[in-house]
């Protein structure tokens, strides 16, 4: 209903780009037009939050990078890994490929111990979605959190002196496993980073324009191709 090209919404992801890397987070059913839009050339790593389909069914899409680049890193817990491995098990086959089916490098993340990939930190944070664990990751003073519901004490632990949070935040309705907006608002309220960004945002929430002139300084809704320098 809205002209705003701020209220078109495709699917949650994030790429980070350092050091001349692309890193993404979550490759839903959009990750394609989301790489075309942005003329992505290459990745050097997938990470994934959660095995919903909304953060992994794009996974067969990474084919033209793994022509280009071979086997493409992807991260995950344990749990997500074996996921994909049943979904697109023709990615994860070793004997009698499929010739060109794309091929990945796995890599288990496991919480509290950060990791590297190439010179990039990741840390990773574990959040609830419902009854659903679910990896957030924070690189430096940045911190990509989405389907959160609920923290652990000793995870916001993980969130201090953030310049730059990005978190979920679905509608107005409370919702069994996403922080509503107001949910989300008190979360903000109680990490004090110097700026937040809420994303997996429905349409429920209502325009972009209107929704942010309610929010605090320093919060607003993120949008698909916003670029954030830190
Ligand atoms: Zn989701």
């Amino acid at each position: 209903m809205s002209t705003d090209p701020r209220d078109k919404r495709l699917r949650v992801s994030i790429l980070i780009e350092f050091e001349g890397a692309n890193y993404v987070i979550d490759c839903g059913p959009d990750f394609r037009q989301q790489m075309l839009s942005n003329k992505v050339t290459h990745l050097e790593a997938l990470l994934f939050t959660h095995e919903h389909a909304d953060h992994t069914a794009g996974l067969d899409d990474i084919r033209p990078f793994f022509f280009r680049q071979g086997d493409i890193p992807i991260y995950a817990h344990q749990r997500v890994l074996d996921e994909l491995k049943k979904r697109f098990e023709y990615i994860f086959e070793t004997e009698n490929r499929y010739p060109g089916a794309p091929a990945v490098e796995v890599y288990e993340v496991t919480n509290n111990v950060s990791f590297e990939i190439n010179d990039l930190h990741v840390e990773p944070v574990n959040v609830m979605h419902g009854k659903l664990q679910v990896f957030g990751y924070r690189f430096g003073n940045f911190a990509y959190l989405t389907d959160v519901k609920t923290i652990a004490a000793e995870e916001k632990e993980k969130l201090r002196d953030l310049d730059v949070l990005v978190v979920n935040a679905l509608r107005e309705e409370p919702h069994y496993s996403h922080f509503n907006l107001e949910e989300a608002l008190a979360f903000v309220e109680e990490i004090k980073p110097k700026k937040t960004y809420f994303t997996h945002i429905s349409h429920l929430l209502g325009f972009h324009a209107e929704v942010e002139k309610q929010l605090p300084e320093n919060v607003h809704l993120a949008y698909d191709g916003l670029q954030l320098e830190l």
